[in-house]
């Protein structure tokens, strides 16, 4: 796609005006005043989600009580939300289930992944996976070789970890147990060639998880046609579940039956109501599950989902794509227009397929780290996010987003580095959560 052109405010509006996804706007509750460009870090509100909630709680809790389980679907709901996710990331239906958090699935496929190469390739001892993954992943493959190797142990399982593909390919060249790697970078939204770099994994006789937190719902995924082995990904993100909403774990068919997952909580029992002593694992991908889902929470990430699958008559997650990598470019081309460099740097990939649905600047030193200037943004209506150490994150989900939302965001940033709004002490206060 070539560059961006600089567009006037009237030809965004224009583009909205024939923008064959622009009804898709209709499905969320967006506040009054404000351009919300963080989907990315908490998707935001479908209509739908209060009255099914409302409806979960009064019908379903209130009145059908315990029996809801069943005559609800309580019981069938994660293999439902996780066939539907299916069809955005490019899996089987019986691939997918929903369950527990990121972190806590990626710790259970990153054990599955360890005792299926301990069966045949005992040898291989090493997880690799790039210095800038988003930190959580890191520190749960950390606690899991913790585990394994035992206390005092200094051989045994460990983390490799590499900074670019040359790494990679040297890490490769040493025979690893598995590398996992986040398909989207979460900081500077540059992604991962999926299929290239598992069937080079596969040909360095190792396993690949792809954490898909930056990418189910943003970006179209081919998992199966990929041959990844076992994938996890996010709900509360692009997939619009909520604050804190259950995430998805992905396990390729042929390792289901063989794949052993450590946390054997009795809901992954292939008799679960036979309250036998012993564990026995449920065929498939139920075997993922530990213990009891949150109905309610699972119920708003299927509304969620389901903002997502309302895109399939429109061209689905194509279409989105195409139209997110649009908004993305049109943002370059703007705030390059209206700041200097030295200013703000790019810090995503310039090439729209070479990254995901976000854009992130890196803050000049004049701007300090930048944080004060997205404190300000944020004050003015447009919210982004800051991630340390200077970055200013602007995602860009087509569900919602309109040209004109880039537009105007976009001077309001030209405005505030002019103006210097953000050089005031209330904007430097670092809250908690950034
Ligand atoms: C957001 C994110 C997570 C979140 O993990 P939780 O367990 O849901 O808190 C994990 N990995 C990546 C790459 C993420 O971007």
């Amino acid at each position: 796609m070539p560059d961006a052109a600089v567009l006037s405010r009237a030809q965004c509006a224009a583009r909205d005006a024939h923008d064959p996804l622009f009804g898709l706007r209709a499905q969320f509750h967006l506040p009054e005043g404000v351009i919300y460009l963080d989907g990315n870090s908490l998707g935001p509100l479908p209509r739908a989600t209060p009255a099914r909630l409302a409806q979960v709680l009064n019908a379903e809790w209130g009145e059908g009580l315990i029996r809801s389980w069943n005559s609800a679907g309580w019981i069938d709901l994660s293999a439902r939300v996780g066939a539907k996710i299916s069809t955005l990331i490019g899996a089987a239906p019986d691939e997918v289930l929903v369950a527990d958090t990121t972190s806590i699935n990626l710790f259970k496929v990153l054990a599955a992944a360890l005792d299926l190469q301990a069966r045949t390739r005992p040898e291989r001892t090493v997880l690799v996976s790039e210095r800038h993954n988003f930190p959580t992943d890191l520190y749960m493959a950390q606690g899991l070789a913790q585990l394994l190797n035992g206390p005092g142990e200094t051989s045994g399982y460990e983390l490799v970890l590499v900074d670019d593909d040359a790494g990679l390919r040297q890490a490769l060249a040493d025979g690893p147990a598995l590398v996992f790697l986040t398909h989207v970078d979460y900081r500077t939204g540059r992604i991962h060639d999926m299929a290239d770099v598992t069937r080079r994994v596969h040909a360095a006789g190792a396993l690949m998880i792809w954490d898909l937190a930056h990418s189910a719902g943003a970006v179209p995924l081919a998992l199966s046609q990929a041959g990844a082995d076992f994938a996890v990904g996010c709900g509360y993100k692009y997939l619009n579940g909520g604050p804190g909403a259950p995430a998805f774990v992905y396990v390729a068919r042929r390792h289901q039956d063989a794949a052993h997952q450590p946390l054997s909580g009795w809901l992954g029992h292939a008799a679960p109501f036979a309250f036998e002593p012993n564990y026995r694992p449920a065929p498939g991908i139920m075997r993922f599950q530990c213990g009891t889902p949150s109905i309610v929470a699972l119920s708003a990430l299927e509304c969620g989902v389901d903002s997502l699958l309302a895109a399939l008559p429109l061209g689905g997650m194509e279409a989105l794509r195409e139209k997110s990598v649009a908004l993305g470019e049109l943002f370059i081309a703007l705030v390059e227009d209206q700041v200097g460099p030295d200013v703000l740097a790019l810090a995503s990939p310039r090439a729209g397929d070479a990254r995901g649905s976000q854009v992130s600047f890196a803050a000049g030193a004049a701007l300090g780290n930048g944080y004060a200037l997205m404190q300000a943004l944020i004050d003015a209506g447009v919210i982004g996010d800051f991630r340390a150490p200077n970055i200013l994150r602007f995602g860009f989900c087509p569900l919602y987003v309109r040209y004109v939302d880039v537009w105007d965001a976009a001077a309001a940033i030209a405005q505030l580095i002019s103006e210097r709004t953000w050089d005031q002490p209330r904007f430097q206060q670092q809250a908690t959560v950034t």
